[in-house]
């Protein structure tokens, strides 16, 4: 049940014929693992935080850097040389207190993916590296929980939501991983990204139709244009291959 001051805090959105009360307690007994608190997690953190999913796990590895900032809107000048996982955990706690913010400082491996993510309802991918990504696809998959993959470089973006054995998996679509280097953005397409990503893991989280997987939807910054491309599963994907 909601409390006086939840249906206060969530008036604009409870009166939501889409979400409505029912909706609204879906998100709150809901984890979600965002995993990475960068530019596409800062959208992802501070609009799921004010939306009210339940529990939030920020994992990230990293410290705050001057450079960061043209994008990461969780942060600020003075979090700078701070761990971004635990500045996240601080700003997303002071942003909602009724709901739980934990900050994990960790890398996400193969070896350790399983024990971050086992109890969360849905996993978001705000890396900014396909090796990474592989990491959490395999272990999404292997949990049998959803991901919603996030991506932006310069003005162009990408969003996929994964149902685990149901619909292509990330490596389905991306089998090889692109070249991995620091690529210029303008921080606003990433919030843009990070934005979309957050509407998809609100809809999964509270059982809003049509959830938009099996689908890539690519955003063009430069035209605003959006395109929607159906994608296939790979039989012979090497991660979720002859699984389904
Ligand atoms: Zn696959």
């Amino acid at each position: 049940m909601l409390t006086e001051r939840e249906q206060t805090r969530y008036r604009r959105q409870l009166a939501m014929d889409v979400l409505g009360p029912r909706g609204q307690e879906e998100l709150k007994k809901s984890s979600l693992a965002m995993v990475g608190a960068g530019g596409l997690g800062s959208a992802v953190g501070l609009y799921c935080a004010a939306a009210g999913v339940g529990r939030l796990v920020v994992i990230d590895a990293d410290r705050v850097e001057l450079s960061n900032l043209n994008r990461q809107v969780l942060y600020g000048e003075e979090d700078l040389g701070q761990e971004k996982a635990l500045r996240a955990q601080r700003r997303l706690a002071a942003l909602n207190r009724d709901i739980e913010v934990e900050g994990v400082v960790a890398e996400v491996t193969a070896d350790n993916a399983a024990s971050l993510l086992q109890d969360v309802d849905v996993v978001v991918d705000c890396l900014d590296n396909f090796a990474g990504r592989y990491v959490l696809n395999q272990a999404c998959l292997a949990l049998n929980v959803p991901l919603v993959h996030g991506a932006c470089t310069e003005m162009q973006g990408q969003v996929m939501t994964i149902i685990p054995h149901q619909t292509a998996c990330l490596r389905c679509v991306f089998p090889r991983p692109p070249p991995s280097r620091p690529s210029p953005i303008l921080g606003c397409v990433a919030g843009t990204v990070g934005t979309l990503q957050a509407t998809q893991a609100i809809k999964l989280l509270a059982g809003i139709q049509p959830g938009l997987a099996g689908k890539l939807l690519v955003y063009d910054g430069h035209y605003l244009t959006w395109d929607l491309i159906e994608v296939e599963k790979n039989d012979r994907c090497p991660q979720c291959g002859g699984t389904a």
